[in-house]
């Protein structure tokens, strides 16, 4: 089964050429060298921007490319799996732009379209130093002018291409009162206001994505016209708050990219390494850590598919999958690098002996990932404050049950995005985990006629169980809005993994047949990858769960969809650059 935003993953990566040939721009080579010069990959940047990447941060109704997020996932995914820097260095512009997709005018949209399609980055200035994650004490501050405009003063730090940037979406405290409806968003052209009313803050040195662009800017009364407001004067938290929810999703693209970057680099060293008269792929305990790994990565996908086709067909409920995908994807990768960091040993540990030491800085770049655009706890915390309206939708068996298969069936062309039905609460409960119950009667009629699906099956029934238990325990931390305790954010843990795998039901349940015939077919069969996903969705809830079969039958569909230069993902993407062999 060939799905459109895979291939066109697939000619990005074949355009970008072979990452370990000779004279390719965007090679591992490189990028390793930016990384330990700490230099912005700028010809990097170029290159994609001829290949027309950053088309793709516009929407199409603005003059861009960006039709569907699932494209957008698929090729930030490709660029990550080369180098995260990049991905996030580049990446940047279509975060620094959300706010404008969401609620600016259609003038202020085409406008900000043009300047991105001619190559100008965007940044976006949320972050201050004194004031982290709570975005309510800001205080950049804009002091309203006679002419309808802002002079605005104060210092935003951390900021992803704060420098580079021409433009910067700067989330500001235009009213002095306290409260969410003291702040706006200012889309502030760094061209328009004089040079004396800002600076750049020093390059921040980090330990991961060394060569990103990661500074500041402080303004001292910068004219700000009034037509650089976002939306409404007032409704800047609101703004961001539901930009946020687009960017967290998109977040899963760099994870699942650092994911493949890693998988790669350790399924090519199992093979090559011998030890005791055997391959280290034979050894059981590789075989278990790796099959675990694959499993999660499969998982994160089905996810990260569900979330960005959620984005058109459950809007109103992004609030919820938007912060499970921002939680579960990074955490579950930062696993899958721990866990293959012990398969590679020392060579993690070593520069230019394995794969150019090219896994330490995966593991080094991917940190950053589960740390911005809202952290870890941020999300949880998120998902705890809707868990009212979860469990009621849950009782009531509502949520946008049409909404979720759609964004399961992959077949199923996508509508355009509808800013205007995001909302901070998803009101109604979850579509995906309202349609669980549907997934499984379709696993059970379909185990009925073939008995290799009763493993699968079998998983399923207990995960309907484990989704009952955790909605219990939701309930008695539903009043839970400040000072949240310790023990809903593990509910909170538990409730994204249901999430997660009820997607990944989802996704088999309207993909299957047609996937059964594709050049990954041998995932799909007797619902293998279901299977084994649910098997660690089970266990990471604390249900340990030996589907030793499954696993070893994930491994070799994995080292053979890898063997055969495909990327080992739910659906197939070639990786071959030549008939040589596959090198990313
Ligand atoms: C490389 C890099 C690039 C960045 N790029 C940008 C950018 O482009 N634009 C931008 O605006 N910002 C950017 N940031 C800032 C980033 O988003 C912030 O670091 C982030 O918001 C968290 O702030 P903090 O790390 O200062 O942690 P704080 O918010 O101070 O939190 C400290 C700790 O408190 C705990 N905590 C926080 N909130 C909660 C909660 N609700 N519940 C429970 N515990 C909690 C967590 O353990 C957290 O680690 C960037 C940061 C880095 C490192």
């Amino acid at each position: 089964m060939d799905h459109a935003p895979y291939l066109l993953a697939e000619q990005l990566e074949r355009d970008l050429g072979d990452p370990e040939g000779p004279g390719v721009v965007f090679s591992h080579a490189n990028s390793l060298a930016l990384d330990e010069t700490e230099e912005f990959p700028a010809a990097i940047c170029r290159r994609l921007e001829e290949l027309g990447v950053h088309e793709y941060y516009v929407p199409a109704q603005y003059g861009g490319r960006l039709e569907t997020y699932e494209q957008v996932l698929q090729l930030i995914r490709t660029v990550a799996r080369r180098d995260l820097t990049v991905a996030i260095g580049h990446g940047k512009t279509y975060l620094g732009g959300v706010c404008v997709w969401v609620a600016g005018s259609p003038e202020q949209a085409t406008a900000l379209g043009a300047d991105i399609k001619a190559g100008l980055p965007v940044s976006l200035g949320l972050t201050e130093r004194a004031h982290g994650s709570d975005l309510l004490a800001g205080e950049v501050q804009g002091v309203p002018t006679e002419d309808g405009g802002w002079l605005v003063s104060g210092e935003k730090w951390l900021i992803n291409n704060a420098t580079r940037g021409s433009l910067l979406s700067l989330l500001t405290r235009t009213d002095p009162a306290a409260g969410p409806r003291a702040f706006s968003v200012l889309l502030v052209d760094k061209r328009a206001i004089p040079q004396e009313s800002y600076r750049h803050l020093p390059k921040i040195h980090t330990h991961g994505i060394r060569g990103a662009d990661i500074s500041g800017i402080a303004f001292t009364e910068a004219p700000v016209a009034g037509s650089a407001v976002v939306g409404e004067a007032g409704s800047g938290i609101e703004i961001v708050l539901k930009a946020l929810q687009l960017t967290r999703t998109m977040c899963a693209a760099l994870s699942l990219g650092a994911a493949d970057h890693a998988l790669a680099i350790v399924l090519d060293f199992v093979e090559e390494r011998e030890l005791y008269g055997r391959k280290l792929v034979e050894l059981p305990q590789a075989r278990h850590l790796l099959a675990g790994a694959a499993a999660d990565v499969l998982l994160d996908e089905a996810l990260a598919l569900t979330a960005s086709r959620g984005v058109h067909t459950l809007t109103e409920e992004l609030s919820v999958t938007a912060a499970v995908t921002k939680y579960l994807v990074p955490t579950g990768t930062e696993g899958v690098i721990a866990d293959l960091t012990k398969l590679l040993g020392a060579r993690a540990f070593l520069k230019d002996v394995h794969a150019r030491g090219m896994f330490q800085k995966v593991d080094r770049d991917h940190r950053i990932v589960g740390l911005f655009d809202g952290n870890t706890l941020v999300n949880l915390s998120s998902l705890v404050s809707q868990f009212r309206s979860l469990v009621r939708g849950y009782r009531r068996g509502t949520g946008g049950l049409d909404g979720a298969g759609a964004a399961y069936d992959l077949a199923r062309p996508l509508p355009p995005l509808a800013p205007e039905r995001l909302s901070l609460v998803a009101r109604y409960g979850s579509g995906v985990i309202a349609s669980l119950p549907g997934s499984v009667e379709a696993l059970r009629a379909e185990a009925d006629a073939n008995p290799a699906y009763k493993p699968a099956l079998a998983h399923a029934e207990r995960l309907v169980a484990a989704v009952a238990r955790v909605h219990e325990a939701m309930e008695a931390h539903q009043n839970a809005l400040t000072d949240v305790p310790p023990e809903a954010f593990d509910v909170a843990r538990s409730y994204a993994l249901c999430f997660a795998a009820a997607a990944a039901l989802g996704i088999w349940r309207h993909n299957h047949r047609a996937a059964e015939q594709g050049r990954t077919a041998g995932l799909w069969q007797d619902g293998l990858w279901l299977r084994a996903t649910l098997a660690r969705v089970l266990g990471r809830l604390g249900e340990p769960t030996d589907d030793r079969e499954a696993a070893e039958a994930l491994l070799e569909q994995v080292r053979a969809v890898r063997g055969e230069g495909l990327l080992p993902s739910l659906l197939p993407l070639a990786l071959k650059h030549n008939d040589e062999g596959t090198s990313c």
